[in-house]
């Protein structure tokens, strides 16, 4: 047991890589608290699935774009669960347009939850943490904030970028009240998110996809769980302010690299 005692955040975790994030850290030994916005039903099972694990597990409503709403959510938290020790960053969207397609609403909208929501959360944790002088944190990036964001991620790729700056930055602050801050950029990985962006053509984009990586396959979530794990648990304590980039080798960033 990786994190027995540790009371963990995860943000977007009804459903795709979040709930594999949460389900992981539950099966560590954490208690975990599941933030969502819109799937209510997705985070109770998810919070079920902990509790059958013999885990403490709560659901917790917030859009972490909303200050306000951030500040309850780790109240509640810490109210049940107790203060937060590992908060994953992983909520995120991607409106999938051309900049010339993109509106200012998208922008703002893609901004808000993918970078603001992050800088909300973490500031809201390292209250708790540089008191406690010990934390982890890790945000969810993408690959496609690595300088390579393919068509009509430009929204997306820049709130990822943001992403890891942040993860720098953050790094460097808190880093000598004993937190660490690190990243994972997934690459193509199966959920909501590639799917809804693919449509009738999920399988073409798959194989092809697939094809961009050394591994020959595609990401599922339980791939990029098994990083958080890393980089939530005590194994990692002399890493911070890195990116892992967990994308079964993409062929086609490596040669941007
Ligand atoms: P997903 O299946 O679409 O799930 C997104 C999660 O984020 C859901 O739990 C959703 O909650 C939550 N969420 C959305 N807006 C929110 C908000 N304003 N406040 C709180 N929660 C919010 O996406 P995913 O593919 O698992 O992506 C998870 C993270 O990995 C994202 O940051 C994404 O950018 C990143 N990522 C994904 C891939 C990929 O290929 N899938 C690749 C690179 C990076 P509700 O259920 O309540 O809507």
């Amino acid at each position: 047991m990786k994190l027995e005692g540790r009371v963990a955040l995860v943000t977007g975790a009804s459903r795709g890589i979040g709930r594999a994030v949460a389900l992981t850290l539950a099966r560590e030994g954490a208690s975990v608290a599941v933030n969502y916005v819109n799937g209510a039903k997705e985070a109770e099972n998810v919070a079920s699935e902990i509790k059958a694990m013999g885990r403490r597990a709560i659901t917790v409503r917030a859009d972490v774009s909303n200050q306000e709403q951030v500040r309850k959510m780790f109240a509640e938290v810490t109210q049940s669960l107790g203060g937060v020790d590992i908060l994953v960053n992983n909520a995120g969207i991607l409106i999938p347009t051309s900049l010339m397609e993109t509106t200012e609403g998208d922008w703002d909208r893609v901004m808000a939850i993918n970078l603001r929501g992050p800088f909300n959360c973490t500031r809201e944790a390292a209250k708790t943490m540089m008191h406690k002088k010990n934390g982890k944190i890790v945000n969810i990036s993408s690959i496609s904030g690595l300088g390579c964001a393919p068509t009509g991620e430009g929204a997306y790729g820049c709130s990822k970028a943001g992403v890891i700056a942040l993860t720098s930055v953050a790094a460097q602050e808190l880093g000598p009240y004993g937190i660490n801050v690190n990243c994972v950029a997934p690459g193509w990985t199966k959920t909501d998110m590639t799917n809804a962006k693919s449509g009738a053509k999920a399988d073409e984009i798959n194989v092809r996809k697939s094809g961009l990586a050394a591994m020959r396959r595609i990401g599922e979530p339980q791939d990029i769980a098994n990083v958080v794990l890393f980089l939530a648990s005590d194994e990692s304590s002399f890493v911070s302010g890195q990116v892992v980039v967990a994308d079964g080798g993409r062929m086609d960033f490596v040669s941007h690299a």
